[in-house]
Order: C-alpha cells, then structure tokens, then sequence
C-alpha cells in the first residue's frame, strides 16, 4: 500500500468485539484508536481528528448518538455506526444525527471493510460521482445524462429519474435516506414517499435486469436506498470470521446483512 494510513477511530465498549476489530484494521493496514466510552470517543475525536469512526450504539456513558451529534458540530469525518439487526428505530435516528452508514451485528469482516472503503474511496474522491456509472449490462453517462445498455439501446430516464440516480450515486455505496432523496429530488416541500417508491420501481425496470431482484438499487428497510457498485468478492487480507461476534440470543436466526438489504420494495 503506498498511501498513507488511515486512521479508525473504534468506539466500542465490548472489548471481545473490540479486539477482533482492532485486529481486523491493523491486518488491513489501518491505524486504529480506540474509545470504550462516548466521552473517551469525543476527546478521542477531537485530538487525534480520525479519518473514520467506527461507532457502537450502546455505550457505557451515553448513547452513541451522543458521540455523532456532538462529531458533527465540528467535523464531516465519516461515521458508520454499529446496531443490531431489531434496532431500525435507532438506525434511523443515527442517520438523522449525521452518520454515513451502518452495519449489523454480527457483521461480516469482509462486509465491514468493504463498507468502510467505499466510504473512504468517496471521501477521496470529493463526492464527486463517477463520470460513467457502470451497473452491470448498464453504463450511465452522468455528465450527458445518457444511460445505454451494453447492447447499444439507449434508455431513457425521465429528468426526474436522473435526479434521483445521480443522488443515490453521489452516496455510492451508501445508505441515502427517504427524506434526503426527497428533499434533494423533490425539494423540501414535497414530503411524499409515495412518488419516491414509484420512481425508484421505474429507475429499476430500467436499470436493473430484473426489477423484482434488484442487485444496484437497493432497499434499505425503514431508511431508505443505496446505490451499489460492483465490486470484487473479497478485498483484502481478511480474518477469519470470529465467533466472539456471533449474535446475541435475539438476534440468534438474524439473516446477513446482504439479505437484509437486498429485498425489493
Ligand atoms: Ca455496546
């Protein structure tokens, strides 16, 4: 790796899980700060400004939304949270305080630093999106506003489809939630899910080789889409899955996160 780096924070109060993570990061060629309490988190934050934060929910002192709120007072760093699978309500909330992205516990290695690079490859890039988007058999032309497939048909997105494509790509990856895509496609005034549903459905008839399965524009329950790219299986020197994160009782016929997220509307 020639470039320098990164630097995670980990806020995380379960040290099993902790370990296994700092662990992960430093196999990967991160560096990696750790906090075990959301005050510790923030001082942490502060002195040594992170280029990512990698942030459990259920801390000792506060909540972590406590740790994202009082982040983003000052810092656009980006913060994935970690939840469980039965905790939608919060997922939300920490969305609404400002996080970029989440994964469920038990979360896979490899899911885990694949999100955490996209996020990382966005931030590089300035959250510019890629000039050509490429989903699949479909390569979309973002400055022309021309979609194609790759037998030569052109397909034609309404302006409104593009808004909405070019929104979800400029979080690539990344979860967009409902009132952002409508505030940002729709503007402010216009809070209907309904219409996103529905031009979300079209954007997929058009893009996807099959609408009811959809492989780039998924649902994310109760929050609401993300655009993903293609990518390869693995990333990396990974570790073997730990046991220590195997999932509480409640959580014990939890399906992965890639099924979570891959349902259709
Ligand atoms: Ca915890």
């Amino acid at each position: 790796m020639t470039q320098a780096m990164h630097l995670v924070l980990l806020v995380e109060d379960d040290p099993a899980i902790r370990d296994v993570l700092n662990m992960l990061f430093e196999l990967n060629n991160f560096r990696v700060v750790i906090a075990d309490t959301c005050e510790r988190a923030i001082r942490e934050a502060q002195s040594h400004r992170p280029d990512l934060c990698l942030v459990d929910l259920g801390l000792p002192d506060h909540d972590g939304l406590h740790f994202i709120r009082q982040t983003r007072l000052w810092s656009p760093v980006p913060i994935i949270v970690l939840t469980a699978r039965t905790l939608e309500a919060q997922r939300l909330a920490a969305f609404e305080a400002g996080a970029d992205d989440y994964v469920i516990k038990p979360f896979s290695n490899q899911e885990l630093l694949a999100r955490v690079r996209a996020i990382l490859r966005r931030v590089a890039r300035g959250n510019l999106p890629d000039a050509i988007l490429l989903l699949g058999a479909v390569s979309v032309d973002m400055g022309r506003r021309v979609a194609r497939h790759e037998d030569g048909r052109e397909l034609r997105l309404t302006p409104l489809e593009f808004r909405l494509l070019e929104c979800l790509a400029r979080h690539i990856d990344s979860v967009v939630t409902h009132s952002q895509l409508i505030k940002e496609v729709w503007g402010p005034r216009h809070a209907d899910t309904r219409s996103l549903r529905v031009y979300i459905a079209s954007l997929r008839r058009k893009l996807e080789l099959k609408s009811s399965r959809p492989r780039f524009i998924l649902t994310e329950p109760g929050l609401g889409f993300r655009l993903c790219s293609e990518r390869p299986r693995s990333e990396g020197h990974l570790l073997a899955e730990d046991p220590s994160l195997r999932p509480p009782p409640d959580d014990a016929d939890s399906p992965s996160p890639r099924k979570a997220v891959g349902q259709p509307l």
